[in-house]
């Protein structure tokens, strides 16, 4: 599968990668990994504006999940850190997400629950350097000009 690496020195770049993605306009589901501050979640606030969200982000950690309806799309935002057992994705509902036309499932902490999710459209790993930079790679999807 082909990838592609990138240096994010500040937010403003991480915020022109979120652009980029959000023009291609995905559907399916993207995995988010990378350590806690690796930068999913501000990656995730980053997204959901490009695409037109003008509201709050609140990361899901909590919550497992929030849900985003931008221009039509519906967008679901999870964060499985603190799921206990992958069974209990059945119990909310979370598969239906799936399901829905022109649906989006942006996934932080997939491997809480690798056994029974569907492989990822697109995976962004994000890691924190030394130097405080960010790294991510990115596979899945083709970026132009970038
Ligand atoms: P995660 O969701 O991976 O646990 P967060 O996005 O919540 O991480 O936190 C990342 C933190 O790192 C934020 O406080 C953010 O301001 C900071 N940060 C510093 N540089 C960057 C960068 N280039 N991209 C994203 N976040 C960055
Ligand atoms: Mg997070």
């Amino acid at each position: 599968m082909n990838q592609k690496q990138f240096i994010l020195t500040s937010e403003s770049d991480t915020a022109t990668l979120a652009q980029k993605i959000a023009e291609l306009n995905p559907v399916g589901s993207i995995w988010l990994s990378g350590d806690l501050g690796a930068g999913k979640t501000t990656f995730t606030r980053y997204f959901l504006r490009a695409l037109g969200h003008t509201g709050a982000v609140k990361s899901p950690t909590f919550t497992l999940v929030e849900p985003y309806l931008i221009n039509n799309k519906p967008i679901y935002h999870s964060d499985l850190y603190r799921l206990n057992d992958p069974e209990e994705l059945e119990l909310m509902g979370f598969f239906e997400y799936f399901d829905e036309p022109n649906s989006l499932v942006i996934i932080e902490w997939a491997s809480r629950a690798t056994s029974i999710l569907p492989k990822p459209d697109i995976l962004i790993e994000f890691k924190k350097l030394d130097n405080d930079d960010r790294m991510a790679v990115l596979t899945g999807i083709e970026l132009a000009h970038a």
